[in-house]
């Protein structure tokens, strides 16, 4: 029979391990005195830091979420490993041998350990791949690509850029050869779902994805010959058990000792995009891995930087993504700039055609968020216009929701006061007007008691109807099957009813993993609060869900009509034709009229 780790392994890891840099890895620590460190939580979005190491008895203790326990603990959570894996990890790490009692180490251990399996088999891959693109003749056209493209020789290796084959059928009999199994390789996310032999990338240029220590758990490969059914220009890896999208950032591993270093980060869209960057040695850039910026992505580096710089595309969807991204770091109070490049359509070719120093000063003249947005409000609405400043102040406003500070808000309603030549007083006046009408939103509470302490949220029937959604997750179903995010007006429930798709997605949909992902504590304790009250039961679920999808068509339909009587009044009747127009206005204003009764019942 195999041993087991012995205990004095155990207790030798638990007093020579360095607790202090293990947890300086994940958030900053700074020694307040002898052995006490402190820093923000690495399990809970904060501002202030509530968390604390005490090197002396080696454990940690978090006085916001109460999370605590010893350095094998802290890394079975952060890395998401077995009590095993964390012991093996430390004792290497820090070269502690481990012995093992009552039998011989367990060969077992390592063949279990999947994720390490899965791991030695996409470094193997990434370096064939490397290997065709460096060395083969069948790699010659992509490498004459990327070179064309600007990429050096080192930046090749460094990023271990390669060639996945054009023969579809090469890689699972390489494979075979080096003894992996066909059922190990059938999940690996390597080969097609239904054709197993075939492999899932064939003749694209290969990024390797990168885990934080720099292991490849992932690729993403750039299509070189676009041509019949699958022309993607990108395919990703899908999700795997060793690899996560929403947590992995390419290129955290070449960036991290940066970013802590610069406290601030670049995030950009694409993988060339990154590497550019990378290649003019600047070095804290990070690309999301095909997907949009996600929450979890901001809380690997959240505790490290003061800026976040963004560098995404200037088209359409690149913008879009540049105004959520502004929105998620400012919530959780992180300054933001806005990379704007000139003279080229990507950082590449940026490098490539004016060189490093040209990119490095377009980086160090980002400009910050708030200019950015009034500039793109200029561009949007005609703001010599009283109408147009009203719509570019109201979509500015949501901006100075985000900002956590009230200094922040201030100076950013003189901006918006100067950028449209509005008097800063009547800026100021209008958004404090706002934010009291939404305060006032008729709030249907189920009783007083679940009043929140909490002014800024307002439990109407809006949110009432999505936090119902956490405690009966099949009802969630139903409300998103006759509403989406943007029906919502109530900034909480908008904000709750995207967390709960999140967490669909994810299929992580118990209370437990919704409070885990809500950051804002205010919200947390409203939620917990109105559902630990009792106020939604099996015999009234259907109907506080079936309650807020009227209400809110009810409010969506009584704008509508609101408009219309508008127009219908300022309506002037010259021509014949006028009054046939004016008719059936007022027919349309009747019918709404009557959806806004039966909705009322
Ligand atoms: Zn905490």
């Amino acid at each position: 029979m195999a041993g087991r780790i012995s205990q004095d392994t155990i207790t030798s890891i638990r007093n020579n391990a360095d607790i202090v840099s293990v947890v300086g890895e994940y958030t900053k620590l700074t020694r307040k005195s002898g052995n006490d460190w402190w820093g923000c939580c690495p399990f809970h979005s904060e501002k202030t830091g509530s968390f604390h190491v005490d090197n002396d008895k080696k454990f940690y203790y978090c006085f916001g979420c109460h999370a605590s326990g010893d350095i094998i603990k802290f890394v079975m959570e952060m890395e998401k490993s077995t009590y095993v894996e964390a012991i093996e990890t430390l004792a290497k790490k820090f070269a502690i041998p481990i012995r093992y009692e009552d039998g011989p180490a367990p060969e077992i251990v390592k063949k279990d350990n999947k994720n390490e399996e899965y791991i030695e088999l996409y470094e193997r891959t990434a370096s064939m791949f490397h290997y065709f693109l460096m060395e083969t003749e069948q790699g010659k056209f992509a490498l004459d690509y990327i070179t064309k493209r600007g990429l050096t020789q080192e930046t090749l290796e460094k990023f271990k850029i390669g060639y996945a084959p054009a023969d579809r059928k090469w890689l699972k009999g390489f494979l075979r050869k080096k003894n992996f199994s066909d059922e190990f390789l059938r999940d690996s996310g390597l080969f097609s779902k239904n054709y197993p032999d075939i492999s899932f990338f064939s003749d694209r240029l290969m990024f390797p994805i990168f885990n934080r220590n720099g292991k490849v758990v992932a690729f993403g490969g750039r299509i070189l010959h676009p041509q019949g059914d699958d022309d993607r220009k990108y395919l990703n890896s899908p999700e795997l058990a060793h690899y996560k999208k929403r947590e992995t950032f390419f290129a955290f591993n070449f960036a991290k000792q940066s970013i802590r270093t610069n406290k601030k980060v670049i995030f950009c869209e694409g993988f060339m995009d990154c590497i550019a960057y990378h290649q003019c040695g600047i070095d804290y850039a990070v690309a999301t891995c095909g997907t949009a910026l996600t929450d979890e992505q901001i809380n690997l580096i959240h505790n490290f930087v003061d800026t976040v710089l963004l560098s995404f595309d200037s088209d359409g969807a690149g913008q879009n993504a540049t105004l959520k991204a502004i929105m998620m770091c400012r919530r959780k109070d992180i300054s933001v700039k806005v990379i704007q490049l000139k003279g080229g359509k990507d950082p590449a070719e940026i490098m490539l055609n004016f060189g490093k120093e040209n990119l490095t000063a377009q980086v160090n003249s980002a400009i910050l968020d708030s200019d950015y947005l009034l500039n793109k409000l200029g561009e949007k609405y005609p703001v010599d216009t009283p109408e147009g400043k009203t719509k570019a102040a109201l979509e500015f406003f949501d901006y100075i929701d985000a900002l956590q500070s009230d200094i922040q808000k201030d100076s950013c309603l003189d901006q918006l006061g100067q950028a449209f030549n509005l008097k800063p007083e009547a800026v100021k006046r209008d958004f404090l007007n706002r934010q009291q009408a939404r305060e006032r939103v008729s709030t249907i509470r189920p009783n007083n008691r679940q009043e929140t302490k909490n002014a800024q949220i307002t439990l109407n029937a809006e949110l009432r109807g999505v936090i119902a959604a956490v405690a009966y997750p099949d009802q969630f179903k139903i409300l998103r099957s006759k509403l989406n995010e943007n029906d919502f007006k109530n900034p909480d429930a908008k904000r709750l009813f995207r967390l709960l798709e999140n967490c669909l997605e994810r299929q992580a949909f118990s209370i437990p993993d919704i409070l885990s992902s809500c950051d804002d504590p205010a919200l947390t304790q409203v939620i917990t609060g109105v559902i630990s009250d009792g106020a939604y039961r099996d015999d009234n679920v259907s109907a506080i869900i079936e309650d807020t999808i009227k209400f809110i068509k009810k409010n969506q339909i009584e704008e509508q009509r609101n408009n219309l009587t508008k127009k219908i009044r300022e309506y002037i009747v010259v021509t014949e034709d006028d009054k046939i127009q004016l008719n059936k206005l007022l027919e349309l204003k009747v019918e709404l009229d009557k959806q806004i009764q039966s909705l009322s019942k």
